[in-house]
């Protein structure tokens, strides 16, 4: 199965569609035109918790990578995602 690397970039157009809000968590700032623009710069991985700059998920396709994102059953930093695949483990949470 190929892997997918998701910016944080990508990772905030995602967060917008439904359901991905509290899956996909974003960490950034207010910018100070009003204050209504957040800039995501990190968003945290869901093996250590960490804020990363990217996202790695193993899917079939670029689509399914998204929906398991957005379902937040997937999206490892790239230390969690080395450790998955040197464990081998084929269907824990990516
Ligand atoms: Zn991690």
């Amino acid at each position: 199965m190929p892997t997918f690397e998701f910016t944080v970039k990508e990772l905030k157009k995602l967060s917008r569609k439904k359901g991905a809000t509290e899956n996909i968590r974003l960490c950034g700032f207010y910018s100070n035109d009003g204050g209504k623009t957040f800039e995501p710069d990190e968003v945290k991985c869901n093996g250590c918790n960490w804020e990363v700059t990217r996202l790695f998920v193993r899917a079939e396709n670029r689509e399914e990578a998204e929906k398991l994102l957005i379902s937040g059953s997937a999206g490892l930093c790239g230390e969690c995602y080395s450790s998955m695949l040197a464990e081998g483990v084929e269907c824990a949470k990516m």
